[in-house]
This record gives structure tokens, C-alpha cells and sequence, in this order.
């Protein structure tokens, strides 16, 4: 016997999950936190697997590690995170080296829209699927790449960062340095910037209150969905031409009527050199998990090398 442990941290709450060996979901808990510090998140992360052995009633069992995922990029292998992020201040801090401490367990990290699309290939839409990209629409956009059954991490583990491809030379200033990136446009920072305003504060950032305000007729909202759609149809065809998935699966925190608006928009879907006559699977796709995604993905970074055969399967 033996479990890992998922934990997932974003903007607004940490998710946690509990799994035993088979990949079975034991116990999930969630807790609500606003722009957590490492600070705020670490004693919630305790408090999450504490929460979680109670309710999968394994208190004295071995949890075998911990995996944690972020809306932030970590270099392979190693344990700190690195912008650009819009958590900032986690930039810089030794995650594995405090959390594994504090947990007494080993603990690794990933970037969150990576673990999603792991999540998603272990449990939801990418199930029966070898070849997909994962769109993580958060509070910045992410994708993970999963080739021939695995995630495709690149040479320093930073790879799908589809946020910051550049979609318009010299356009909006990014995080990350550079202008133009695609999560200038499209991503919950966006709609909050066409409400608020651009320099709005990204730890206010609620999609329900997005959503409330869009079902209430918003305009700004209104026409930032028409932009975001723009930009995205394009980002779909550079995605297809570049690595011809079997298709892509759109997931993450855009509330559901902002989500049914925004697929509406993406139609027709743009032509690709990729997207050939007579495919079998659609081309875009609905996530088939909801928020605990990302921290199914993480779950399963303790047993990556034993799960490894069976995704490529
Ligand atoms: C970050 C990515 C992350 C994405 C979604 C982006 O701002 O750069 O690493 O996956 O947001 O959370
Ligand atoms: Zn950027």
C-alpha cells in the first residue's frame, strides 16, 4: 500500500487530493486563499494533508511524496520557482526544500497547466488520447503538451508556455519581459484589465465577480470575449501546425457562461495545414475534469516513473 498526495495552489485556493497506488482518488480538499505568499501557503498546505489522511482515513499510512503545481514555471529538477509569474512572491523561494520539511516527505514540482494535462490524460477527455494539447485558460494562460502518451517538459522543463508566445509585436507589456505575449489578451488577467483597467490588480482577480458582471451585460466584457476569440483562433491554428495534435482540450478556471460565449466566438475555427480532411477526433475540446486537474496531475509526479509505461500505452 501507499498514497501520494496533489496539491494545487492558484490565486484564489488550494486544492488537494489523495490517491493510492492504482491511481484511485481517495479524499479531496479544498481551501479558499486570496494571492497566498509562501507564508499564507504553507502552513494551508500542512493543514491540507492533514485534512486529507482524516478523510481518507490514513492516518498512519506512508504517503510516499507530494506533488505541488503553480501557475509558474520551475526548471527541471530543480526546486524554485521562477517568474514570469502572477504570484510574485514565489519567485525565487525554495518550494521543495521548505514544503518536504514541513510534510516530512519528499516533494516535487511542476508548473500547473503540465500537471492539468497529466490530470486530464490520467482521468478525463485525454484519456484514450497519445497526442493533445492541454489549454490552461487561468489567471495567465498555460498548456501542457502531451506527446505520445507523455508531458512534453522540453530541455528545462519550461516547455507550453503558450501564455507568452507573441501575438502582436511591440503590444502590451507581459510579466515576462516581453510585449505582445497571447495572456496580454486572452487569459482571466485580461478580462480583468479590459473591467479594471490595465495596471488592475491581478490578486483581485474573482472569476465568479467576472462572471456575475458579464451575465449582468457588461460591455467591456462583452468585447473582450470577441478579442479574446480573435487571438485565440489564431493561437489554435499556430498550435496545430506546430506539433498536429489529435486535438486540443480547453480547460481551467473561465466561468461557464464566459467559456459557451468564447467556444461560440472561436467558430468557424481557422484553417490549418494541420487540421486534414476526414480527422477523426474535433478539433477543440471541453476539459473533462474541473478545478482538481491540476492537482491529479501533481499526485501523480511521485510515481512518474511507474506510471510512465502505462501512459505510453
Ligand atoms: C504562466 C504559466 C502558467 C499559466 C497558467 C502563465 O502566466 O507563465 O506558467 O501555466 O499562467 O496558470
Ligand atoms: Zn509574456
Amino acid at each position: 500500500g501507499g498514497f501520494t498526495i496533489g496539491l494545487s495552489l492558484d490565486h484564489r485556493r488550494l486544492v488537494a487530493v489523495l490517491v493510492d497506488l492504482a491511481g484511485e482518488r481517495r479524499a479531496e480538499v479544498e481551501i479558499a486563499t486570496a494571492a497566498p505568499t509562501p507564508a499564507a501557503a504553507l502552513p494551508l498546505m500542512a493543514d491540507a494533508v492533514a485534512r486529507l489522511r482524516r478523510a481518507g482515513r490514513v492516518e498512519g499510512a506512508r504517503i510516499l511524496g507530494a506533488g505541488v503545481v503553480m501557475p509558474t514555471l520551475f526548471e527541471a529538477g530543480s526546486p524554485v520557482s521562477f517568474g514570469p509569474t502572477s504570484l510574485p512572491a514565489w519567485d525565487g523561494f525554495p518550494l521543495t526544500e521548505r514544503l518536504s520539511a514541513l510534510l516530512e516527505m519528499p516533494v516535487l514540482v511542476e508548473n500547473d497547466a503540465t500537471a492539468a494535462a497529466v490530470g486530464e490524460r490520467l482521468y478525463g477527455a485525454g484519456r484514450d488520447l497519445r497526442d493533445f494539447v492541454y489549454v490552461y485558460f487561468g489567471v495567465g494562460l498555460g498548456a501542457g503538451i502531451i506527446t505520445g502518451g507523455q508531458p512534453h517538459r522540453g530541455a528545462g522543463g519550461r516547455a507550453g508556455e503558450l501564455g507568452h508566445m507573441v501575438v502582436v509585436p511591440g503590444g502590451r507589456p507581459c510579466l515576462c519581459g516581453n510585449h505582445g505575449c497571447l495572456e496580454r489578451y486572452v487569459s482571466l488577467a485580461a478580462a480583468h484589465a479590459a473591467v479594471a483597467g490595465p495596471d488592475a490588480d491581478a490578486s483581485d482577480i474573482d472569476p465568479a465577480r467576472l462572471e456575475a458582471a458579464f451575465l449582468a451585460g457588461e460591455p467591456t466584457l462583452d468585447a473582450w470575449l470577441s478579442d479574446a476569440a480573435g487571438h485565440f483562433r489564431a493561437a489554435l491554428a499556430n498550435i496545430e501546425n506546430l506539433l498536429d495534435p489529435e486535438t486540443v482540450i480547453l480547460g481551467g478556471l473561465l466561468p461557464p457562461a464566459m467559456r459557451r460565449t468564447f467556444l461560440a466566438r472561436l467558430e468557424p475555427l481557422p484553417p490549418s495545414v494541420a487540421a486534414r480532411p476526414g480527422r477523426a477526433m474535433p478539433r477543440l475540446i471541453e476539459a473533462g475534469l474541473g478545478p482538481e486537474t491540476p492537482a491529479l496531475g501533481a499526485a501523480a509526479l511521485p510515481l512518474f516513473h511507474r506510471l510512465a509505461p502505462r501512459l505510453a500505452t
